[in-house]
């Protein structure tokens, strides 16, 4: 008889979005004429790049003829993509990272849960509250966590909170970690981190030899040129940090699927005999052997947001969603809505107004003027309290939404 991976039952069976699918179309049924805007799942709303569109068709019309046809691509993804990728998204900002550093995948999403693929089954993990999902979750199906509590919380993880208290930036573990994920801007809370906090983990992760992995998805959302965009601008990050890029939030390509994680050839883990290995070594026979490489049609599109016209394209495609996030932050707090977030990241993060649970104010939005948002508890124990609002959306629904939320919550 064929056993099961029995991790996947301690899983929280996908409880928040399913549940905000059933509370709407329970709302829905019941009334009818409601017309409801979803500021709730982080997708991307509006078209690909025009750039983007015309190497993808050119791609196209490349592989219908003989001399311009190709079959396997490398696994780790085109020279000419990754070369881009390494002078723009790092050489230009003093990164010292190699193009042979970079492995292009078709999601961030992936590589975030393949990356425990090379690593032990003893580390010890660290994750903030609230926290993007995904991160938990990969680690409860390999079998690194304990059973959930009540709260959602898997015994054996290291839970940081981050909330208005410490102005969402956690707390450096007094406890010894391995790996630890960080997001930044980050999903959900749209808080930044500072060189100097980042600094303080890499330095954390030198003293204790442990591993950041360092989910960069937002970095095009940054306007403040003080922040970061990358862990590589923090001095010693080469030897202690692995960076997940995507190209979906900034090219729109959540449908069209292109990624990147940069694993520098400085950074080691430990093997059982207490010698040092290299992780990109591990990293590159991995993706050589259960990953064949990204479509060339992609990979062309991903190239083009380096073109001249791809820059300023996907430049505008982030201003609009900015320009969404700021009416956002102003129609809520004219409402008397504290909220956060939203100023280099596309989301907002906002305290309920008198201490409702996240899923009660969720409630009271869809009731008074169907509104949908997303429940903070349902990123972690510590998001209770908060609810995220998404800038990707349509200006016409976000002008709407606000505007029935500022006539309904005036004080
Ligand atoms: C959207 C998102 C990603 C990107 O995922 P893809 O699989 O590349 O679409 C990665 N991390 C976070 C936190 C995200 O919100």
């Amino acid at each position: 008889m064929a056993t099961i991976n029995d991790n996947y039952l301690k899983l929280k069976a996908g409880y928040l979005f399913p549940e905000i699918a059933r509370r709407v179309n329970t709302f829905a049924e019941a009334n009818p004429d409601a017309k409801v805007i979803r500021l709730g799942i982080g997708d991307v709303t509006e078209p690909l790049p025009e750039a983007c569109r015309t190497a993808m068709i050119k791609a196209v019309e490349e592989m219908g003829v003989r001399e311009g046809f190709k079959g396997y691509g490398p696994e780790q993804g085109y020279a000419w993509l990754r070369d881009a990728i390494a002078q723009n998204d790092f050489q230009s900002r003093g990164c010292n990272i190699d193009a042979s550093e970079i492995f292009i995948s078709d999601g961030s999403k992936c590589d975030n849960g393949n990356i425990l693929d090379i690593f032990g089954n003893n580390n010890k993990i660290a994750v903030t509250d609230p926290v993007y999902p995904v991160y938990v979750d990969t680690n409860v199906m390999a079998g690194h966590t304990g059973d959930a509590n009540e709260a959602g919380e898997y015994g054996g993880l290291v839970y940081l909170p981050v909330t208005a208290e410490n102005n969402f930036t956690a707390q450096i573990p007094t406890e010894k970690v391995d790996l630890i994920y960080l997001c930044f801007p980050n999903n959900p809370t749209g808080a930044t981190a500072t060189k100097e906090h980042l600094q303080e983990w890499v330095k954390y992760a030198k003293a204790n030899g442990a591993i950041i992995f360092f989910d960069a998805a937002y970095e095009a959302f940054i306007s403040d040129p003080s922040l970061p965009h990358s862990i590589y601008e923090i001095e010693g990050a080469r030897d202690c940090a692995i960076e997940f890029r995507s190209f979906s939030k900034n090219a729109g390509f959540t449908g069209t699927r292109c990624a990147l994680t940069v694993v520098p050839k400085t950074l080691t883990g430990k093997a059982a005999d207490g010698s040092d290995v290299e992780l990109w070594k591990l990293w590159n026979r991995r993706q050589s052997t259960k990953f064949n490489g990204v479509s060339y049609i992609i990979q062309r599109g991903a190239e083009a947001v380096y073109s001249d016209a791809g820059k300023a394209q996907t430049k505008a495609l982030v201003s609009f969603y900015m320009e969404n996030a700021k009416i956002i932050r102003e129609r809520l707090t004219a409402a008397s809505i504290q909220v956060y977030g939203g100023v280099n990241a596309p989301y907002v993060w906002l305290k309920t107004p008198n201490n409702l649970s996240s899923w009660d104010f969720f409630d009271k939005l869809l009731n008074t003027v169907n509104v949908v948002g997303t429940p903070g508890s349902g990123f972690g124990a510590a998001g209770e309290g908060y609810f995220r609002i998404s800038a990707f959306n349509s200006r016409e629904n976000v002008e709407e939404a606000m505007r029935r939320i500022t006539e309904k919550f005036k004080v």
